[in-house]
């Protein structure tokens, strides 16, 4: 049972969000492939997913994972310094520092965990964490956990960070940012921040989960577009983007990686990620050196006629690469076209204030290399549709605002500077101070109504990079002191090739199970990844155990019932 004093706090903060249309609801798609999904009885082209490469169909990682379970089993409960740690985890990570071209690579649950688990080790009381204003919410997080002094320069402005450089008087200094930037999809000026990072002794530590696998020669991501390489310590990256499949890794020194290993927490004091994880990793590492030329030169392709069809249809874009930002003049127009589009059979995401800073709001559209020119061609259609349909309706007047409010990235970053600091929060866009608890907080409701004026429309897919961070508040945090940890070695682990593949689950399951017609017959849907082979709606129609997961009909049940009644 809830104690009501916290049933009344939640009811009053989702009351605060609904009346503010900041409400967000989660869907239930149903995954067909890697461009389309189906949502009720409708199906929609997906231009939100980070599925650059088109590989997330790809069957062949997932029957690397399913041979992987059948053998290892799914779960591997422990961590990987206790008995968590299998040889294809080190497998895993040998391949990792060979893709990215580094000494050593360390595996974590996901990128998000990454950067949590990196930063924080990295950094502590009496540092100072340097931090791109727009870097994704996973890299804040860990500068807030690290307990590090956190100052925020401005957006892709080296000249600030040099600034900021130049002030830091004590401490270590460890500068983060992402490479591409998820939501309008510019990116960091690399070759600039490394010298930077050379003059004043500085770590530099680069997210570079939206490039990795998916673009440069060898798939090294902006480091490698930007010919900076070899000259990152820290790359931060993960495989649930153009990799196709789920966790996140960092690649770096030995050193690093050892100190690491006995340093990060969230690295230490977590489950070692399945055994058949790590397998399709592997697999998806292993298409992606033998075909990611070909995706990647189809990835960019894609992205030029997507951009030139969209730019000469009038379209203002944002960056160079597969994330388009489409520019909406304001938080309605962003939600209305995204719902628009929607209605036409397309999904792109809004992209709205406090996700982005006010005035910058768009439509975040992704490109991968499994859409089609036709694809593109209905995606352009639909916006222009959209587009039209918000001059019939101008919505002038709702976007009317006093002053300029932080994003929820600046609101998260800004804990409390040390009194000497203080200056180098003056310029930053929509100044203010606050702490992680009170930044949660929407404002009192006297303040909604001011601010529910720029989202009058329902909120159906806005993206939140950021969780939480309303103005409401302005107490300082008090910084987070720093442990160190010691852990027990991990001894050295006998490398070896995943074993032929066999299959005992699905075979037990299917003696159990007998395999019913599908009930709707839907169109097959192309794979993504050239080597797939997936049409993964009659799959999962025709698979026993997705069709039970999924409520099976009466017929199945009376089937599955009468088969073990026979057994019985
Ligand atoms: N870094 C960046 C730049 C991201 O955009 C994301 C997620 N979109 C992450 C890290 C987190 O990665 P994951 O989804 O693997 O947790």
């Amino acid at each position: 049972m809830l104690p009501d004093v916290w049933k009344r706090y939640f009811s009053e903060e989702l009351a605060r969000r609904d009346q503010a249309k900041l409400t967000r609801k989660l869907r239930s798609l149903r995954h067909m492939g890697s461009t389309k999904v189906q949502i009720g009885s409708h199906e929609f082209l997906n231009f939100s997913s980070n599925d650059y490469l088109g590989l997330t169909g790809d069957l062949r990682i997932a029957e690397a994972a399913a041979s992987a379970a059948g053998r290892f089993g799914w779960g591997t409960a422990a961590s990987r310094l206790v008995t968590g740690s299998s040889t294809l985890h080190t497998k895993l990570e040998g391949e990792v520092a060979a893709f990215r071209g580094t000494e050593a690579a360390l595996l974590f649950g996901s990128g998000y965990q990454a950067n949590l688990g990196v930063i924080s080790a990295l950094v502590g009381s009496g540092d100072t964490v340097l931090s791109d204003e727009m870097n994704h919410a996973s890299i804040v997080a860990g500068c807030k956990l690290s307990g590090a002094t956190v100052r925020v320069f401005k957006h892709r402005n080296c000249d600030d960070l040099e600034r900021h450089l130049n002030g830091v008087k004590k401490g270590r200094v460890l500068v983060v940012t992402d490479s591409l930037f998820s939501v309008e999809g510019e990116a960091a000026d690399l070759p600039r921040i490394v010298k930077l990072c050379e003059r004043f002794n500085a770590l530099l530590l680069v997210d570079d989960a939206h490039a990795n696998a998916c673009l440069g020669k060898r798939g090294r991501g902006i480091l490698e577009i930007q010919g900076v390489n070899g000259q990152v310590p820290i790359v931060i990256g993960n495989f649930s983007k153009a990799l196709g499949s789920y966790g996140g890794f960092v690649a770096c020194d030995e050193m690093v990686r050892d100190y690491l290993v006995n340093h990060s927490r969230p690295f230490i004091y977590t489950t070692s990620i399945p055994i058949a994880l790590a397998a399709a990793n592997l697999e998806a590492l292993k298409i992606v050196r033998r075909e990611g030329d070909a995706l990647r030169q189809k990835l960019a392709t894609n992205t030029a006629f997507a951009r030139t069809k969209l730019e000469s249809a009038g379209f203002e874009l944002t960056g160079n690469y597969h994330i388009i930002g489409i520019h909406a003049s304001s938080p309605d127009e962003a939600l209305f076209l995204g719902s628009e589009v929607e209605q036409h059979g397309v999904l792109v995401h809004p992209m709205r204030w406090p996700t982005v800073p006010e005035g910058q709001n768009c439509l975040r559209v992704s490109i991968t290399a499994a859409h089609t020119e036709d694809d593109i061609n209905r995606l352009a259609e639909a916006l222009k549709k959209a587009r039209n349909s918000i001059s019939r309706k101008k919505t002038d007047g709702l976007t009317r605002r006093v002053s300029r409010r932080p994003t929820e990235q600046q609101l998260e970053m800004m804990t409390a500077p040390p009194v000497d600091d203080f200056d180098d929060f003056e310029n930053l866009p929509g100044e203010a101070m606050m702490s992680a608890a009170d930044s949660s907080r929407l404002p009192p409701p006297e303040q909604v109504a001011e601010f529910s004026e720029d989202a009058a429309l329902p909120a159906s897919g806005d993206t939140m990079i950021a969780e939480q961070g309303f103005p409401g508040n302005d107490k300082p945090t008090a910084p987070v002191e720093k442990t160190s940890e010691q852990a027990p070695d991990d001894g050295p682990v006998p490398e070896s090739a995943i074993e032929t593949p066999t299959a005992p689950v699905e075979e037990e399951i299917q003696e159990e199970l007998p395999i019913d017609e599908p009930e709707q017959a839907l169109p097959p849907v192309e794979a993504g990844g050239s080597g797939a082979t997936l049409a993964p709606e009659a799959m999962e129609l025709a698979d026993p155990v997705i069709a039970e997961i999924e409520g099976g009909t009466r017929k199945r049940q009376r089937k599955t019932a009468k088969h073990k009644k026979s057994e019985n």
